[in-house]
Formats: structure tokens, sequence, C-alpha cells
């Protein structure tokens, strides 16, 4: 009576989590994060323990093989919505239909060569093999491509390895005692049927906190990030100083403002989305320069703001004698009209701040390394300019940004 009652909850658990599933899903538009596909995972299983509840006792009728197969399907789609979760594309409904029919077929061999005690078994059987698999499964992923998750899914692999062992033992209990064993009356079932119940309840909230935890922190990374350069923006630029200036044995922190020499030149005789690919070239020409934990950012336009850790002022300047070269001589390869690609040559100049020691700081870094670059424009560009009265040698004279000696004529 106690485990009918405990599938009766079961069920309506099941059923219920699962259109709020298909609900957020629908609310997830493009990226849905494995959720049409954990809610009909709770269909399936679902559905299954209502045939379970109309189909009475065990024993060999079309409700009992169908509720065998949904409930040896359900745990296979979980896994599949686990898949989509991280990212990997997997399909469901033909390998889901396939196994369906499959698994159908070996039902009706195994109840015609050896009887219906050996169907029960064969489940049990199967399912204690899947969730073995599921569980190894997420023990790697803690490891490997889900290290973020690492909490989440360690209390995974512990809960699903519990439904292998209560399966393995029903699959030892039904080859020992038959039918007979799989009386709802029973302990085993009780506790059996109590487990799935604790299971329902915990493991959907789980995946809704795991949905919410991928988007807030996508929301947060979106936030922080310049979507034309993918480099950081002024509030991930604030964040990344944050983090640096909390550890106590941070070191002074140098900012360098680098911003390209006549762009409006640019963007004038080639067009904004020419600009644009310019924009990018340089933004990757940093990225590539910096040292790993040094801060890369657009600010403005055509600013952008380097940000060298645990640095003095001669290694900044050399960060900034290397960023000046380096844009100099490379060729921003980008579309031009009819003609598939021409390489364009620009310049920056470049302000640098004094060294400082807090977040609270940049804003003063800033102004500094701003009122350098000023500087550096009026006396000619192409050049680095230090906070201070210091001058750094001019690099180059004043030019405008011109199509690289390679490149073909341009509009
Ligand atoms: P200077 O050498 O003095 O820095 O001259 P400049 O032409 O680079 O500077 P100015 O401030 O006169 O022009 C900056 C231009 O950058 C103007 C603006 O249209 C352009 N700009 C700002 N944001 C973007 C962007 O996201 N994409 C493109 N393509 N252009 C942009
Ligand atoms: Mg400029
Ligand atoms: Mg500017």
């Amino acid at each position: 009576m106690a485990a009918t009652l405990v599938v009766g909850m079961l069920c309506v658990h099941l059923l219920c989590f699962g259109a709020m599933f298909l609900l957020i899903s629908a609310r997830l538009q493009g990226k849905k994060l494995g959720m049409e596909v954990f809610a009909v995972g709770n269909f399936l299983l679902g559905s299954a323990y209502v045939l379970q509840q109309l189909g009475g006792p065990p024993g060999w009728d079309a409700l009992s093989v169908a509720n065998h197969t949904l409930t040896l399907c359900a745990p296979v789609v979980y896994s599949i919505g686990a898949l989509r979760f991280f990212g990997r594309p997997t399909p469901l409904w033909r390998p889901l239909i396939t196994l369906a029919l499959a698994y159908t077929a070996a039902q009706v061999a195994v109840q015609w060569v050896l009887g219906t005690a050996a169907r029960y078994a064969l489940l049990s059987g199967l399912s204690a093999l899947l969730f073995l698999a599921m569980a190894a499964a997420v023990v790697q992923g803690a490891r490997t491509f889900a290290r973020d998750l690492h909490g989440e899914m360690c209390l995974f692999a512990v809960l699903i390895g519990g439904l292998c062992a209560l399966n393995a033992a029903k699959f030892a209990i039904i080859l020992q005692g038959g039918l007979p064993a799989l009386d709802m009356g029973s302990r085993f079932q009780t506790v059996f049927y109590l487990y799935m119940s604790f299971l329902a309840t915990v493991l959907a909230p789980s995946i809704i906190w795991l949905v919410l935890r991928r988007l807030t922190d996508e929301l947060r990374a979106m936030a922080a990030r310049d979507p034309l350069t993918q480099l950081l923006n002024r509030r991930g630029l604030l964040e990344g100083l944050e983090a640096h200036f909390r550890s106590r044995t941070a070191g002074p922190a140098h900012l360098l403002i680098a911003d390209i020499d006549h762009f409006k030149h640019i963007n004038d005789t080639y067009g904004h989305q020419v600009g644009d690919a310019v924009l990018c070239h340089v933004a990757d020409v940093l990225k590539g320069l910096i040292r790993q934990g040094d801060l890369a950012s657009r600010v403005g336009g055509e600013e952008f703001v380097l940000v060298c850790l645990d640095t003095d002022t001669a290694g900044a300047l050399r960060l900034a004698e290397r960023a000046r070269t380096a844009i100099e001589r490379s060729n921003a390869i980008v579309p031009l009209g009819t003609r598939p690609q021409a390489p364009i040559r620009c310049t920056v100049t470049i302000g640098l701040s004094e060294g400082f020691a807090s977040a609270q700081e940049l804003d003063h870094a800033m102004h500094e390394a701003d009122a350098a670059l000023y500087r550096g424009k009026t006396a000619g560009r192409n050049r680095i300019e230090q906070a201070g009265s210091h001058r750094v040698p001019a690099a180059a004279s004043d030019s405008e940004p011109s199509p690289a000696p390679t490149s073909p004529a341009v509009p």
C-alpha cells in the first residue's frame, strides 16, 4: 500500500516537472540546454508509472511490456538531454524509437524463452548497467568538460550510483525469489520507490538550478564583454582588476590606452564594415601580445585598454612598444566590396598610466593614460607617451592609415 501511494506521488511529480521543463524550454529560444529532452524523459517515466498503476500485479500483458519499454528508454533520454545541456547536439527521436522497438522485441523473445520473471529481471539488470554507465560518464564529466559544475556532478554521480545499486539488488532478488519478490507490499519495493520519489524530488530542481547557473554565467560573461571584438568592456575590466587586487600578493598594475590613428579616415574611405574588421584585427593583435592574466578591453569606439598586472613601469613600456610595432607592421585583412580581401595597415598612439594598486584607482589611471595619449596625438601619433612629463622617443611621423604596400588599389 505504501509503495503504491509513493508510486502515485512519483507519477504526479514526474509529469508536473516534465510540464515545467517544457515551459522553461519554450522560453529558451534557440539554446534550450536539453530542457525539452528532460521533459520527454519525465513524461516517459511518468507514463511508465501510470501504466504500472493501471496494470496491477506483475505479469505478462501489453501494459507491462509498454511500461518496461518506457522505463528503460527514460534514462537514455535523460542522457541525451545531458549531452545537449553540455552543448553536444545529439539526435533524440530516431535512436529513441529504435531502442523502444528493439527492447519491445527483446521482451517478447525473453518472455517466450524464459518467462515473465526473466523479463522483469532483464529490465532491472539492464537498468543497473545503464545507470552504472551514466554514473561513470558523470564522474568523467566532473573531471573534464563539466569542471565548473564539479560539486553538482559529484552529487549526480552519487544519486545515479544509488539507482544502479537498487536495480542491481532488484535483479538479484528477482533471480532468487521470482515474481513474488516484486510484491508492492514488500520492504524492498517500499525502499525502491521511496528512493525513486526522493530522486524525482531532488533531481528536477537540480536540473533547473544547472540551467539557471548556465544562463546567469553566460549573461555575466556577455555583460562583461564587447560584442564586436570579444575583449572585455569597462565592466569586465573593473571586475578583472577587482579579482586581481583581492589577492594579498597582488603587485602594481599599469594601464595603457591604445587609440587607432585617423580611424575616422578608415571608416570614411572604406566604410563602417571595414572599420569594424580593422577593430577586430587590432583586438586580435593585442590579445596575442599580453601575458596570461593581463587584461585587454575595448572601452570606446577605437580605443583599447590593456592592463598589465604585477609589472613595473619598464615592463609596461616594453609591452606598449611591442603593441605599437605589432600593429604598425601587421595587415588587417578585410573584405572590400566585390574584391574578396585586401590588407589595410593602421597605427596606434598609446598613453601609459603610472603604476596603481587598487581597482578604485582605475578611473584615475584612465585619466592619466588619456592625458598622455592626447599628448601623443598632438605630438604626431604612432608613438607612446607616459603619464608625467617624460616623453618616450617618437617612433614615426604622423601619417594617415593606408593600404599595406602589397594591397591592391582601394576605392
Ligand atoms: P585620432 O587619430 O585623433 O584618434 O583620429 P580618429 O579619426 O581615430 O578619431 P576620431 O575620434 O575623430 O574618430 C573615431 C571614429 O571611430 C569615429 C567613429 O565613427 C568611429 N567609431 C566609433 N565606434 C566605432 C565602431 O564600433 N565601428 C566603427 N567602424 N567605427 C567606429
Ligand atoms: Mg583614434
Ligand atoms: Mg578615440
